[in-house]
């Protein structure tokens, strides 16, 4: 085998104790994150607030208050960076007309998310790579329209991060596209989600990773008294709920009840997230969302595409889905005032370089595979080169059954390997590098020659 180089990777895991960690940034990468502002993301966060709710059966006519004139402003945000992108960076609000449901929704309604879409550069690439976070919000009554909603944390922080994310990354160029979202009717039954994710799936979008925000900028929790800005909370479901039959038999055989879309997509948020973004960890969650709750990354991973959710570490239900007033000394409502405008920076930073990663980077390795005609303590890995993008070379990753996270990464330019590592003992995958070190997502590789 050529070049062969290994690093360690940091993890957080007892066993990793004595190695350092090469942590090797993309200093185009780097820059853009460094461009990350609270005091934008304050700014957008302090106009949402200013539309008095943002309900998503609220008034679309009025022209300073409720959910019309808030996407109407998102809209334009992404008009005004559009100004920065050569033409790659479009906006639309796409709407859908919906009928009363006997449950959030008792009047037709004009649904609409607001979508921003910059076009990769690479015509053959039909990758995409989606951030989002919700508009609208609730008061303690889903279906109060009227009443002040300020909703600065959920999802007003989600949507900063989108906003943000949009400003910074359309001033560079990607090959894959990403698309920037800000859906409305999440508190309704999560409806514009699933209108964009049946849309996306009738239309095929090759969506490969959707990163959604919600809840992601205070950093304590009411009752215990937990403060904590220094950790960001990823929940990933096991596999998909596509995984049946075969699929699901194959998960069983091999032992990848760990190694899902949405657990893989995990995975690299954390390593990608930390290498870029100082006093930040990133705790994985294995739960598809928190405890019997739900988001709008759903819809999506329910139709089969790799969607995560990104959520603060300490939720604070003083300031969730509550009506603004004091109660027994207790300040209750979702208020800017609440809000650490520094740690939603770090964590829209952690979005970005995720985004920025994975855009950049050459698509997925092909026909990964290991070999299993004899028995063997070592492991035999074959693929191919990807689709799309240009390679300087491959990882290969590897980890302990056990490991949450991968624990080695080996660089080669070659398109196979053969390792003094039992397959039994340890998960592997292949990712793509491309010239300047991104990485794509990981490929786990199937049994050749069965
Ligand atoms: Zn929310």
């Amino acid at each position: 085998m050529r070049k062969l180089v290994i690093l360690i990777l940091c993890c957080s895991g007892s066993f990793c104790v004595s190695a350092q960690t090469t942590i090797q940034r993309d200093p185009q990468i780097e820059k853009m994150v460094n461009s990350v502002s609270k005091d934008s993301l304050e700014s957008y966060i302090r106009k949402m607030v200013s539309y008095g709710t943002r309900n998503t059966l609220s008034t679309q006519t009025d022209p300073k208050r409720g959910i019309g004139a808030a996407r109407v402003w998102v809209l334009s945000k992404f008009n005004e960076f559009a100004q920065q992108s050569g033409g790659r960076l479009t906006a639309m609000i796409d709407t859908t007309t919906l009928q009363k449901d006997g449950r959030r929704v008792d009047t037709t309604l004009l649904l609409g998310n607001v979508v921003a879409t910059l076009k990769g550069t690479d015509t053959a690439d039909k990758r995409i790579f989606m951030i989002s976070g919700h508009l609208d919000n609730m008061r303690t009554n889903v279906m109060d329209r009227t009443g002040d909603a300020p909703g600065a944390n959920d999802d007003a922080s989600g949507v900063a991060a989108v906003l943000e994310s949009a400003r910074i990354m359309c001033r560079s160029s990607f090959p894959a596209t990403v698309v920037f979202v800000a859906f409305s009717g999440e508190e309704q039954g999560l409806l514009g989600a699933n209108y964009m994710s049946e849309k996306a799936r009738r239309q095929n979008w090759n969506i490969e990773a959707l990163l959604n925000n919600d809840i992601m900028g205070s950093n304590n929790s009411n009752e215990t008294n937990l403060i904590n800005n220094t950790k960001i909370r990823v929940f990933s479901e096991a596999f998909s709920i596509q995984d049946t039959g075969r699929a699901a038999q194959n998960i069983r055989n091999l032992g990848l009840e760990n190694d899902g879309k949405a657990r893989q997509l995990a995975r690299y948020i954390k390593e990608v997230g930390e290498r870029y973004v100082d006093n930040l960890e990133i705790v994985m969650v294995y739960r598809n969302d928190r405890f019997l709750r739900g988001g709008d990354h759903t819809p999506f991973v329910n139709r089969g595409y790799a969607a995560v959710r990104i959520t603060e570490m300490n939720e604070n239900y003083y300031h969730q889905h509550q009506d603004v007033r004091m109660e027994n000394g207790i300040q209750y409502g979702d208020l800017p005032e609440f809000m650490d405008f520094e740690y939603l920076r770090k964590n829209t930073a952690m979005n970005l370089c995720n985004l920025a990663n994975l855009a950049k980077a050459p698509s997925m390795p092909q026909e990964v595979k290991v070999e299993t005609k004899r028995l063997t303590n070592f492991t035999n890995l074959t693929w191919k080169a990807p689709a799309t993008g240009t390679v300087k070379g491959y990882y290969i990753l590897m980890r302990e059954t056990t490991s949450a996270v991968w624990q080695k990464k080996i660089f080669t330019t070659d398109t196979k390997a053969d390792l003094p590592y039992s397959k039994d003992n340890f998960f592997f995958a292949v990712q793509s590098v491309g010239a300047d070190g991104n990485e794509s997502l990981p490929v786990i590789p199937v049994p050749a020659g069965r």
